[in-house]
C-alpha cells in the first residue's frame, strides 16, 4: 500500500450533496482492509508524534478513523457531535459556514483542563469544522496536540484556520 494506491480508494462524486461539490467518498477505503489497516497506520504514527493524552473524533466519518486510531493507539476516545444527539449535559461552539450558521457539541466531562488532544476528522475543507473542536477543546483549558485528516482539500486553505496547530493530512487535493 502507498499514497498512491490510498487515493484509488477515493471516489470522487460529482455535484453531491449539492451542485458544484465533489464528494469524496471513502467507503471503498472502508471495503478495502488492507487500505484502510495502512491508512490508520500512517495517521497514527503522525498523530503519535504530536504526544496527545486522547483523541477527539468528529460526526460522522471521523468517527470510524477515529475508533479504529484510539484502538491502535491505545488512547482514550472522545466524540464531538452535530447538536441534539448526545444523552449527557453538553458543552458547544457555534461557527459560521459559507450560508449560515452551524455549532458542534460535546459531553461537558469530555476534556480535562491540561490534557492534550488530538482532533481526528476524514477529511478538511473549510477547516471551520476542526476551528470549532478546537475552540470548544481550548474552552476547557485543555490544549489541542494536532489536527489529523485522511483527506486535505487544500483550495480551500482549511489548515489557514488551525495556524495555531500542527496539522497532519495523508492525501491532499489542490484542485
Ligand atoms: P469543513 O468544516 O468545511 O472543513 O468541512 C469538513 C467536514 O465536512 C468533514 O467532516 C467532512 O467529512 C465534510 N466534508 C466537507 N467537504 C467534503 C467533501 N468534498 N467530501 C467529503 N466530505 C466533505
Amino acid at each position: 500500500m502507498n499514497l498512491s494506491a490510498l487515493q484509488a480508494c477515493i471516489r470522487d462524486i460529482p455535484d453531491f450533496p449539492r451542485p458544484g461539490v465533489i464528494f469524496k467518498d471513502i467507503t471503498p477505503l472502508l471495503g478495502n482492509s488492507a487500505g484502510f489497516r495502512w491508512t490508520v497506520d500512517q495517521l497514527a504514527e503522525r498523530i503519535a508524534a504530536h504526544r496527545p493524552d486522547a483523541l477527539v473524533a468528529i460526526e460522522s466519518r471521523g468517527f470510524l478513523f477515529g475508533a479504529a486510531l484510539a484502538a491502535s493507539l491505545d488512547l482514550p476516545l472522545q466524540i464531538v457531535r452535530k447538536p441534539g444527539k448526545l444523552p449527557y449535559k453538553t458543552i458547544s461552539m457555534a461557527y459560521e459556514l459559507e450560508y449560515g450558521a452551524d455549532t458542534v457539541e460535546a459531553h461537558a466531562d469530555a476534556f480535562a483542563a491540561g490534557d492534550r488532544y488530538a482532533i481526528v476528522d476524514d477529511l478538511i475543507a473549510t477547516g471551520g469544522t476542526a476551528a470549532a473542536t478546537a475552540a470548544l477543546i481550548e474552552s476547557q483549558q485543555a490544549v489541542v496536540a494536532c489536527c489529523a485528516f485522511v483527506i486535505e482539500l487544500g483550495f480551500l486553505h482549511g489548515r489557514d484556520k488551525l495556524a495555531r496547530f500542527p496539522v497532519e493530512s495523508l492525501l491532499h487535493y489542490e484542485d
